[in-house]
């Protein structure tokens, strides 16, 4: 059997969960070992209204210098193909951040990781809201392909005994509509390699990912399959054949794309979706907004409604204050641990730039807010209760 000399599902450092080594040595390690066709995705950064997530993903501060490096260092190696992309999770809140960042990535691959406010901890639901949203995203024409479509299976051991057989079928049918769908718009399915090289195996004695469940239908559809190494660390690289191998010997017979590059496979169906997509969106600030609007009762008159959006501010004030002193004991107990004190140093800076990140992430909320007030000041007169409430949205649209 031939080995696929790509990978284009690989980290960085800026995740806060890979190896801490540069760019440059990830590099050097796909093309010690042979690789032709190399993508980075790290993982997304949240918008600059969310706080920075320390441990998932870089920040949205590190983007462009981490587009900047991975460009300088293709452009040193103008003899093989290096693509700078993203790993993301798609919601419909985060869908202009998602189209800004395509937009200056070449590939964008869909990693749902989560799905907001739903548990998938013993859900026996959760493989039908998963394919829901993994639905959702491939029609928006954002994403090039589906980083483990079975990346929930992963909590398969939490579910009751007495639920496993209708998880079971939940999780059939799961798949079949991802296959379905992914068929149908010319999207490939990830076998992803990350767990191969653990030990870890399931109460049913199979990785937590890939898991024949899924590829057995993937099979039957015909799907198109591409290996994604999902690198956190260089050293998984040079074990890549073996992994190939040992993870294709579990699986059935599948279509595998021996030559893939996304932005050759991407077809005009799914650039058109896209652009399509583009044009219906709504901001993030409109998403913000609305989740407030919730929390104001229907019958309140103006002076309400601007008390309820003062009060946001000094809450948000309170939270950040909370947040900040978590992270400075994190940083106390860093520094009263046994660790090498040259790790010790680099957790410690890396926990100071997130406080500082942290605070730049409130006072964009702040801001936020105070415009929100301003507009609401400058209408009050003219609007009252919903209407003025109605006339902020649109500012926002
Ligand atoms: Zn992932
Ligand atoms: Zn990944």
């Amino acid at each position: 059997m031939k080995l696929p000399n790509y990978n284009y599902h690989s980290h960085t450092y800026r995740c806060g969960h890979a190896t801490f080594v540069n760019d440059k040595e990830y590099i050097d390690k796909y093309i010690k070992n042979g690789f032709k066709n190399i993508g980075i995705s790290d993982h997304m950064p949240n918008t600059k209204y969310q706080l920075p997530d320390e441990r998932s993903r870089m920040d949205i501060n590190h983007f462009n210098s981490y587009i900047k490096s991975i460009k300088k260092i293709s452009k040193r190696n103008r003899n093989i193909n290096i693509l700078i992309g993203l790993e993301c999770e798609y919601s419909n809140i985060l869908a202009k951040h998602l189209c800004m960042l395509k937009d200056k990535c070449d590939y964008l691959i869909l990693g749902q990781h989560y799905i907001d406010n739903i548990n998938p901890i013993s859900n026996i639901e959760y493989p039908l809201i998963y394919a829901e949203s993994v639905c959702d995203a491939l029609d928006t024409g954002l994403f090039d392909y589906i980083a483990h479509p079975d990346y929930f299976l992963k909590y398969r051991d939490t579910i009751k005994k007495e639920d496993r057989d209708a998880y079971i079928s939940n999780c059939k049918k799961c798949f079949k509509t991802i296959c379905i769908k992914a068929k149908k718009l010319n999207i490939p399915l990830e076998i992803n390699l990350n767990f191969i090289n653990n030990v870890k195996i399931m109460e049913d004695n199979e990785y937590p990912y890939p898991h024949s469940l899924l590829f057995d239908i993937a099979s039957k559809i015909g799907n198109k399959c591409v290996i994604g190494i999902d690198a956190h660390n260089p050293n998984v690289i040079a074990k890549y054949k073996d992994s190939f191998y040992k993870v294709l010997r579990d699986l059935p017979k599948l279509d595998i794309i021996y030559d893939y590059n996304p932005i050759k496979y991407r077809t005009k169906l799914l650039d058109k979706k896209y652009n399509i997509f583009k044009k219906n969106i709504k901001s993030f600030e409109y998403f913000y907004l609305k989740k407030i609007i919730k929390r104001i009762p229907y019958n309140s008159n103006n002076e309400e409604i601007i008390n309820m959006f003062n009060k946001l501010k000094i809450n948000l004030s309170n939270n950040k204050n909370i947040i900040i002193n978590q992270l400075l004991k994190e940083i106390d107990t860093i520094n009263n641990s046994i660790l090498d004190i040259k790790d010790k140093n680099s957790m410690i800076n890396r926990k100071k730039e997130y406080i500082k990140l942290t605070e730049k992430r409130y006072k964009e909320q702040d801001k936020l807010l105070t415009n929100m007030i301003k507009i609401l000041n400058k209408n009050k007169y003219k609007y009252n209760g919903q209407k003025l409430i109605k006339r902020l949205k649109e500012y926002y649209l």
